[in-house]
């Protein structure tokens, strides 16, 4: 048995001890993010995954889309991530969720994910799949856990979704290095056949939605992308709590 998953309750039962139930933005005692902090955070609606273009749904225009001239540089159709990471209550919350393992992280950063849905009247189609962004299996053996499968899991339970979560057809077949201080270009390269489909008939035709916890350059998000369009999924998607 690892280690980490031996540690955990414990960390669990002392953190609660310590620390019984203060809000993460403001120290207020009761829950893990209060309803004031949620309120004062900045939600910011769906945008073109390359150029940030606002697009909000309206009139014959849907969320999230990658606007036509953007469209050579992505294989991401829409794109939604409502928090800022540089809000330090935001980066509060994953990481305690990364390396603490806390639940409430992953309850939490779903619930940020179906109140942004419900604002700025995001749907999605019923038979679209929810894919999360797999960790390489020797990452996940040290962690414990996949940070974004819990947010995932959290975010089905919580939101009665149509969706069809499905962690088990995108896998990371390749460890890669950290993309920390690495440029775009070295990042693409490093992420090249980082992953694989394991059930490309459930995939052909469909509408694949990946999710993360955070985007930076999105050079991930891409290559996962590119992986399921080559499998024959008819559109890809991508929602992360934070970017
Ligand atoms: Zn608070
Ligand atoms: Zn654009």
């Amino acid at each position: 048995m690892r280690l980490t998953s031996l540690l955990h309750p414990y960390i669990i039962y002392f953190l609660d001890l310590l620390f019984p139930h203060l809000c993460l933005g403001c120290g207020a005692e009761g829950e893990f993010f209060c309803a004031e902090c949620a309120r004062t955070l900045t939600y910011v609606p769906p945008s073109c995954v390359v150029c940030r273009t606002l697009t909000v749904e309206g009139k014959r225009k849907k969320w999230g889309r990658t606007c036509t001239p953007c469209r050579k540089k992505s294989a991401i159709s829409r794109f939604f991530s409502p928090l800022r990471y540089e809000d330090a209550r935001v980066r509060k919350i994953l990481h305690m969720l990364k390396y603490l393992r806390m639940r409430e992280g992953a309850f939490t950063a779903a619930q940020f994910l179906s109140f942004s849905f419900s604002r700025f009247k995001i749907s999605f189609p019923e038979e679209a799949l929810l894919l999360p962004i797999p960790l390489a299996k020797s990452r996940e053996r040290t962690r414990g856990f996949n940070q974004s499968a819990c947010i995932a899991e959290e975010f089905m339970r919580i939101s009665r979704s149509a969706l069809t979560l499905r962690p088990d057809i995108l896998l990371r077949v390749r460890a890669t290095r950290s993309q920390v201080g690495l440029s775009q270009d070295a990042r693409k390269a490093n992420m090249k056949g980082a992953f694989q489909i394991t059930k490309e008939d459930l995939v052909r035709g469909k509408i694949a939605i990946l999710l993360d916890d955070v985007k930076t350059t999105g050079a991930t998000l891409e290559e996962a992308a590119k992986t399921l369009r080559a499998a024959g999924a008819r559109e890809v998607w991508a929602i992360t709590v934070a970017h």
